[in-house]
């Protein structure tokens, strides 16, 4: 259970230590397959009436490359920066430009339960694009080639195509010549 007392928070600040299931978390994704624990440490401080989680999440998920579809892993770091009120004032918008931070999450002002809001952070890191390396070369778009481990085979049908072209080129002037001699 992740749950930070508001009363601990009065003198000191609170370190949610986390290591759970992702089910814990209801982690699914039809294209991430979380195959990790989440860990990590979250640092919760009062500030007046208000609360300030800070820390960071690590898990691993496995999924496929947007470019060359191969298998690969990806380590999620979501920061974490959040802030909780509990009086509703402070929800509006014009009070948050002021802070300058983040909208503050409304909780009961007596214990945070950060389990919804953690769960957000991780999904949110999820990247749209995953590629197993920046440099990858991803797949040939008309022969399907891996272009990482392969070179493409359309080059080659090219240059056989030209080759080909080249030598109805030469029949051709040949053609022409012999009608030439033949005057
Ligand atoms: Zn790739
Ligand atoms: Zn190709």
């Amino acid at each position: 259970m992740l749950k930070v007392d508001v009363k601990d928070l009065k003198d000191r600040t609170v370190v949610l230590h986390v290591d759970e299931r992702p089910d814990f978390f209801d982690l699914s994704d039809k294209d991430f397959l979380f195959i990790d624990r989440v860990r990590g440490d979250v640092e919760f401080q009062r500030l007046e009436d208000e609360i300030i989680a800070e820390g960071h999440l690590r898990t691993t998920v496995r999924t496929h490359c947007v470019r060359c579809l191969n298998a690969m892993q990806l380590t999620l770091e979501p920061e974490v920066h959040l802030l909780y009120a509990h009086d509703r004032s402070l929800l509006s918008s014009e009070v948050v430009v002021e802070m300058g931070t983040e909208v503050p999450i409304y909780f009961d002002g007596e214990a945070i339960n950060p389990r919804d809001d953690f769960r957000e952070l991780i999904l949110v890191d999820l990247p749209n694009f995953p590629v197993c390396s920046q440099n990858c070369k991803g797949l040939c778009a008309q022969c399907g080639a891996n272009l990482n481990r392969e070179p493409c085979r359309c080059q080659q049908k090219v240059e056989k195509s030209t080759e080909t072209w080249k030598r109805q080129l030469r029949n051709i002037k040949i053609g022409r010549r012999d009608v030439n001699q033949s005057k």
